[in-house]
């Protein structure tokens, strides 16, 4: 048995990762020799190029059409997962979403609110705990299994703006998920990782007032030391050089992937 999964290629599971950044990650993790599972809303029809990329790396690419934020699609995509690989190396939960309108955070409403949560923390934060849990069963019939979480938030979990706080806030409660996470796995040898992506050029960030507004501050106002967008790629390498397991003595890391916007400057 051992030896079988040792030839076996690791299973990666990415939350939207059929476009923007879990799509770059998707990429990365394909070319590491990675078997990917990737969730999205969309039904896999509206997909199909996406995955026909990702195949095209040579592995075997499940879709999954799950809402993570519900318990009832997170479990079904799991019981998916086992059935086609039987086995899962890593998670990366990257799916999230940002407010459908930006509002003054003295008018945004509740339900806003809510539905940030749900999508951005309390469906990664549940599947956090449903893979845990099978990466120790995992662990205890394979001997040299070896298992790992990356959850991507933003540099927004650390920089306040006042017209979407409620991404804010669900970003800095994934960015203290991960703390919880990381050391209550530290025990079962699972490192966990947070991943903080800053201006990443995606369909998040492609209405054109936001364009407008990242290009001014990144091309005349010095935001960013590289003074370029990021790009999904630039992401998917950090999320890789993590899966590779080159960061073994780094569990709990919080991996700033913006272009240095947060070194402070006099
Ligand atoms: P994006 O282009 O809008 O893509 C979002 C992905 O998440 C899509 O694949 C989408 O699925 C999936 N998704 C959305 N809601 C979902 C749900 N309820 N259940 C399952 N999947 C869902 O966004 P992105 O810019 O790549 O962002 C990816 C992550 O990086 C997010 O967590 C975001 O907060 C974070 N981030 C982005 C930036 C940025 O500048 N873009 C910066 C920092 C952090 P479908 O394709 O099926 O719609």
């Amino acid at each position: 048995m051992r030896f079988v999964i040792k030839n076996m290629n690791r299973v990666a599971l990415i939350t939207g990762g059929s476009r923007g950044i879990g799509f770059g990650v998707a990429q990365c993790l394909a070319l590491e020799g990675f078997d990917l599972a990737i969730c999205g809303v969309r039904p896999e029809e509206q997909i199909g190029e996406a995955l026909q990329t990702l195949r095209s790396f040579g592995g075997e690419v499940l879709y999954c059409q799950a809402d993570v934020s519900e318990a009832a699609a997170r479990e079904r995509m799991l019981q998916e997962i086992r059935a086609k690989y039987g086995r899962l190396n890593l998670l990366v939960n990257n799916a999230g979403v940002a407010p459908t309108e930006r509002k003054d955070v003295l008018e945004a409403t509740e339900a806003s609110f809510e539905r940030l949560m749900r999508i951005n923390v309390q469906g990664p934060h549940f599947l956090c705990q449903a893979v845990a849990n099978w990466m120790i069963e995992q662990q205890k019939t394979q001997p040299d299994f070896a298992g790992c979480i990356i959850n991507v938030t933003s540099i927004s979990a650390t920089v306040a703006s006042t017209n979407r706080a409620e991404y804010c806030i669900s970003k800095a409660a994934l960015s203290m998920a991960t703390k919880i996470w990381a050391v209550r796995l530290a025990e079962f040898d699972i490192p966990v990782y947070e991943v903080q992506p800053g201006i990443i050029q995606t369909d998040m960030t492609a209405a054109p007032a936001v364009q407008a507004k990242y290009d001014k501050l990144i091309h005349e106002n010095g935001l960013l030391l590289q003074a370029r967008w990021g790009m999904p790629e630039d992401v998917g390498k950090a999320v890789a050089m993590l899966a590779r397991g080159d960061l073994p003595y780094s569990t709990g890391l919080v991996l700033a992937v913006d272009g240095g916007m947060r070194v402070e400057r006099l």
